[in-house]
């Protein structure tokens, strides 16, 4: 067994190539390097059950408004890239964004175990009809939220008021960058 102390998924060796077009490593069973679920490396992976990181924590209410926060944006950038596999054309970049938007929704979920909400909220829908068909703005806008959410966990670091939550800023946002090399690979 496999778990992840970040998401809390237990990955199994079936589903190890889950969101592969969007993880920076190709997964196989025998070599599992990334979480395939928040997208996060294998310092975080280990076979035992373990407690989560930022599991049980006593946050004063700045925080958990911080946290709220990241959680909105990770379904507002989910829900993005769910409607860009929609709308773009190359059939490469619609599993790219299908599996980019899982994992911002996966990451949503880490925040709303933080923040304790008992659902991730669902945001307002937005039109992104200008984008249908357009690939390369597709692309520039996912490095635009990408860096977004980069800056967000940047400008917080030092906010929030414990370090397992500080910790967990930094592995995202590493994440983040993981999708910036990825998308700017494909442009
Ligand atoms: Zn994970």
């Amino acid at each position: 067994m496999i778990k992840c102390l970040i998401c809390g998924y237990i990955i199994r060796e079936e589903i190890a190539d889950k969101n592969k077009e969007a993880i920076p490593f190709a997964n196989s069973k025998q070599n599992i390097k990334y979480c395939p679920f928040c997208g996060v490396d294998e310092k975080w992976l280990v076979e035992s059950d373990d407690r989560l990181l930022g599991d049980k924590l006593e946050l004063n209410d700045e925080t958990l408004k911080i946290i709220n926060h990241a959680m909105k944006l990770e379904v507002f950038n989910g829900d993005f890239y769910k409607e860009a596999s929609e709308l773009c054309l190359n059939k490469e970049n619609k599993s790219f964004f299908k599996s980019l938007s899982n994992i911002e929704y996966t990451h949503a979920q880490v925040h709303r175990r933080l923040c304790k909400e008992k659902r991730t909220p669902s945001l307002t829908s937005l039109n992104y009809e200008k984008f249908r068909g357009k690939d390369e703005l597709l692309l520039d806008e996912a490095l635009k939220r990408e860096e977004h959410a980069i800056n967000y966990y940047k400008r917080y670091y030092d906010k929030v008021c414990n370090d397992e939550v500080r910790t967990i800023f930094k592995i995202l946002s590493k994440v983040e960058e993981d999708h910036i090399y990825l998308a700017s690979s494909k442009k």
